[in-house]
């Protein structure tokens, strides 16, 4: 069926602004070529280190940055074309929840008034409209009414981050982009915060774009990954396929450097060695080339394409998947 999203060869270079003082502008090349799509409600996590990329894909999708090249489809409509109104539709559609609530909550408002602010922008409440609707999301989100009285001020960070989801569904999104949005959180809460997320999409159908830098968290939420180093996806693939073997050497390396909730669980022992190189001048050929433990001559020199895989994910390496093993026939689904 047609996806809920579709990302397209979407690029974004940013020149920084020093060109006055040299002849060429450093650029800095923070999305490269990434294609990827979303069904109605899935979750897609985007993983990497900081600086890989994966908040400008969130920025991009969100229009708040334009792209350098490349296009963002939803329901198979180009969203740069979109004109007032039909933007205006677009932006319900999607949602974003932030990683520090707070400094993206108004300090002056009240619970109640931050998540119902999104609806009384369509169209005007009246007050007891607002107080049911602001009752209605608190629940949703495990909150009790009361609580729309409250300044951000005096909720705790697990209840701030619950309020930033209550806003983000107050106008029914089919899609919610969350970008790093436990990472600020205890343990603790931030498994609270995961099972709301994941309730929420069993009743209400949503996709979400769960943007992290943390792999404990994607395995407890994703239902695909795609994996980002220095602005390209290395690797794509079904959460459990991707967890359970690793094919990139990079996703390897990530695995085997997170804690391990698991103890019964065999992890390589590939430590991400190095440095990561600055997006301003990515390395050639494959970036990650400096730090790869299976770097060979080709991949100083060549961009590795991305791969289709037997099992259904991609992957973009010269030796773990070389482009000889693409199937001369798609592989046909069993079951
Ligand atoms: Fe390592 Fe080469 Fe594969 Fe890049 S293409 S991940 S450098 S083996
Ligand atoms: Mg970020």
């Amino acid at each position: 069926s047609e996806p809920l999203l579709k990302v397209e060869n979407l690029t974004k270079h940013y020149a920084l602004g020093l060109g006055f003082l040299k002849k060429s502008i450093p650029v800095v090349r923070a999305v490269e070529d990434v294609s990827f799509s979303v069904q109605a409600g899935e979750t897609l996590c985007i993983v990497g280190e900081s600086g890989c990329g994966k908040s400008t894909i969130a920025r991009l999708l969100m229009r708040i940055v334009e792209p350098t090249s490349g296009r963002v489809l939803i329901d198979g409509t180009d969203i740069a074309g979109l004109k007032r109104k039909a933007l205006r539709a677009w932006r319900r559609r999607m949602q974003m929840v932030f990683q520090d609530p707070y400094s993206s909550l108004n300090p002056r408002l009240t619970a109640g008034q931050i998540i119902t602010e999104p609806v009384d922008n369509f169209e005007r409440l009246t007050r007891s409209q607002r107080k049911s609707l602001a009752a209605d999301l608190l629940g949703k989100v495990g909150m009790s009414a009361e609580m729309m009285h409250r300044l951000p001020s005096e909720l705790s960070g697990g209840q701030r981050q619950r309020l930033g989801i209550a806003r983000a569904l107050a106008l029914q999104p089919s899609l919610i982009i969350a970008d790093e949005a436990v990472s600020a959180l205890d343990v603790s809460v931030q498994a609270q915060i995961l099972n709301l997320l994941m309730d929420l999409q069993q009743q209400m159908g949503i996709a979400f774009i769960f943007v992290s830098h943390d792999l404990s968290v994607v395995e407890h939420i994703g239902h695909r990954v795609a994996v980002m180093y220095l602005g390209r996806i290395v690797e794509l693939a079904p959460c459990d396929a991707l967890f359970a073997k690793p094919v990139h050497p990079y996703t390897e390396a990530l695995i085997a450097a997170a804690p391990v909730p698991d103890p019964t669980r065999v992890r390589l022992e590939v430590p991400v060695e190095g440095e990561v190189p600055s997006p301003i001048n990515p390395p050639s050929g494959c970036a990650f080339h400096p730090r790869c433990p299976l770097a060979v001559e080709r991949c100083r020199l060549e961009v590795p394409l991305l791969v289709p895989m037997a099992d259904g994910r991609v992957v973009a390496c010269h030796v773990r998947a070389p482009a000889s093993h693409i199937p001369a026939e798609p592989p046909t689904a069993e079951k």
